[in-house]
């Protein structure tokens, strides 16, 4: 089957609405544009790409030109210009600093250069449509500009730490404004997953891969692989009733925090599925939500340093970037 290549597709055709509430509810955590600064003050965006490029293999149309065309494919059919770098990772290393909740997960490190990262286990388990759905997924966060967020919540966990808070000039923070920002962060992550998969439906085009992938990363054993039923996986999902709805409910977020690790994977099939059925999935593909994306500024208003267009933050001065 000839997958289409979404010409023209902007991410405000199928962002999830609960993503938009809870990034609004993110902007307005006191706190924020403190860590923004810092982030970019500190360069920490160099820092974690040294640490990944120093560590990882390099995935080129020469090294592994199967797994490269994925992402070209995906790249393609999401409608995003520039190419990202791509990198295979290695086993528990990421997830043990926190930089993922699942192995059979993709990765985005980095805002003005953004890179993608599966494991060694995504090659090794996921057929080629469900890779290009992972791998669709990520492109989506570069898309939807999650990244710089991503990046700042990985931060959180090292900054609490009391040592390295007061080596950062981070000591200024107190306890009530970190966990605050860590809520926001965990709650945004978690909306900004559903997003990210519709995305990646977007790139693969096919529903059936879409939920095996799902199943995969929610634990299916490798040896049922090919005997296991994805009706019965889509059913499961299906009668999920959801908690996404008490976005507000303080109890149900602070219990979220406790079980950050978990992929919710059973939540966003349930999610994916009431926007296929909505018709939604299909009106993008048939191009009839196609809308003219805001523009983005080429300075910045606050200093006049000049922009790209993936800049959600001013490089320079850590000022958000108003689109015009
Ligand atoms: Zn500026």
């Amino acid at each position: 089957m000839e997958l289409i290549k979404i010409e023209g597709l902007s991410p405000q055709e199928y962002e999830h609405p609960f993503d938009k509430k809870a990034l609004n509810a993110l902007e307005k955590t006191p706190g924020l544009d403190l860590l923004v600064r810092k982030f970019y003050e500190l360069s920490t965006e160099k820092l974690m790409r040294l640490e990944f490029t120093g560590s990882n293999l390099k995935i080129t149309p020469s090294s592994f030109p199967d797994v490269y065309e994925i992402l070209e494919d995906a790249c393609e059919n999401l409608n995003l210009k520039t190419t990202p770098e791509f990198y295979l990772r290695y086993d528990d290393y990421f997830r043990t600093l926190g930089f993922t909740t699942n192995n059979l997960q993709g990765i985005t490190v980095g805002v003005t250069n953004p890179l993608v990262a599966i494991s060694v286990e995504c090659i090794e388990r996921f057929s080629r449509p469900e890779l290009l759905f992972i791998i669709g997924c990520e492109i989506g966060r570069i898309k939807s500009q999650h990244v710089l967020y991503e990046d700042i919540a990985r931060l959180i966990p090292v900054l609490s730490g009391a040592i390295t808070a007061a080596t950062f000039g981070f000591a200024g923070f107190s306890v009530s404004i970190m966990s605050g920002l860590d809520l926001a962060l965990t709650q945004w992550l978690r909306m900004a997953d559903y997003t990210a998969d519709r995305a990646g439906l977007l790139a693969c085009q096919d529903v059936n891969a879409a939920m095996m992938a799902m199943a995969k990363i929610a634990g299916l054993p490798k040896k049922y692989f090919n005997s296991f039923n994805i009706d019965d996986f889509i059913t499961q999902a299906r009668e999920f009733e959801g908690f996404a709805d008490n976005l507000h409910n303080k109890f149900l977020k602070g219990i979220s925090l406790m079980y950050r690790d978990q992929a919710f994977t059973i939540a966003r099939a349930n999610e994916l599925l009431k926007w296929i059925d909505s018709g939604s999935y299909q009106s993008v593909l048939e191009r009839k939500t196609r809308i003219q994306a805001p523009q983005a500024p080429k300075f910045c208003r606050h200093c006049g340093s000049e922009l790209q267009p993936s800049n959600l933050f001013c490089p320079s001065c850590g000022n958000k970037v108003m689109p015009v």
